[in-house]
């Protein structure tokens, strides 16, 4: 029987111990825990590295603090789009799900992408058809509309700018959402969801729902779940990276995260973040940006949820 562990996290960006308020900080630590523990009560329970992860990602986009879900960021046109992706690390098996809208747990849409369609990754209009033959319920846009989320997207809609929800000096909401996870059986999973970058147009599509850029999972290495400017992490085929790093050079799982996210994408200029989980629940969580939003149950039961360095 395999030791449990679960991470999460809620984005990475700029942010600076002392720009948030304590009262806000309560509210992220405490969305995080919440989170972490709908996971972890299912990996306890001797569930599902694949349930754990969708179950704490779901928590998080129905929490409006994160850019997923309920709190995702304003497109271009004023609209949500939103991303997701899942794998289970045992059977390779993956779904994803990208420029959907009115759906309230994308990744529950990209686990049925995995679990019914039998494809891996279905966009846009032909998306929403497949919602719509499962009967998912479709939210009007009021239900995503965040009133922060609607000025940071006045300040640069004018432009042709578009940027990550967390990467102005100020206190605002940060972050795309994820999870890892490793069961009792030792099987290892990954899930990612976000909003994508405000004011993005012309059917932009970040790396949270591209197998092997934002997401990845497989027994024999790690489960991966990234986040930051994402035309970086898909030029880096990030999390296939880390896996990689961990089958072709022997590294254990914290050194490839590292190396990946200190070295390999930061000589491109990305900024970001990831967290990672093998099959012996070793977690690790690096960032190479001010901060990131990220909680931890590691093997021992001790448990962390932290948000700067
Ligand atoms: N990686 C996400 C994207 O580029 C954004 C984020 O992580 O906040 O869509």
């Amino acid at each position: 029987m395999s030791k449990i562990a679960i991470a999460i996290h809620g984005g990475a960006g700029t942010l600076v111990k002392g720009m948030m308020t304590p009262e806000k900080e309560v509210e992220y630590k405490s969305a995080l825990e919440s989170a972490l523990s709908d996971g972890y009560e299912i990996l306890k329970n001797d569930g599902s590295a694949i349930d754990a992860v969708e179950a704490a990602v779901k928590s998080l986009e129905n929490c409006n603090l994160f850019n997923a879900g309920k709190g995702s960021v304003f497109t271009a046109t004023e609209s949500h789009e939103m991303d997701a992706s899942i794998m289970d690390g045992n059977s390779l098996d993956a779904g994803a799900v990208s420029l959907i809208t009115g759906i309230k747990n994308p990744i529950s849409l990209a686990r049925d992408v995995m679990d019914k369609s039998g494809h891996v990754f279905l966009a846009g209009d032909g998306a929403m058809q497949f919602a719509r033959s499962l009967n998912y319920e479709e939210f009007p846009s009021e239900y995503f509309y965040d009133e922060l989320r609607h000025n940071q997207w006045l300040e640069i809609k004018d432009s042709d700018g578009f940027q990550l929800d967390h990467s102005k000096t100020k206190d605002s909401k940060f972050g795309t959402v994820g999870a890892v996870a490793c069961d009792s059986n030792g099987n290892i999973s990954a899930a990612t969801s976000t909003g994508g970058m405000t004011n993005k147009k012309f059917g932009r599509v970040g790396d949270s729902p591209m197998i092997g850029a934002g997401n990845y999972a497989n027994n024999e290495t790690c489960a991966v779940s990234c986040t930051g400017s994402g035309e970086y992490f898909i030029r880096g085929v990030v999390a296939y990276d880390v896996s990689a790093l961990i089958e072709h050079k022997e590294m254990t799982l914290d050194e490839a995260a590292q190396e990946v996210i200190h070295n390999r994408i930061t000589k491109i200029n990305g900024d970001g973040g990831l967290i990672a989980v093998d099959k012996d629940g070793n977690i690790s969580m690096p960032f190479n940006t001010e901060g990131m939003y990220r909680a931890a149950r590691y093997t021992d039961g001790s448990q962390e949820v932290l948000i700067y360095k």
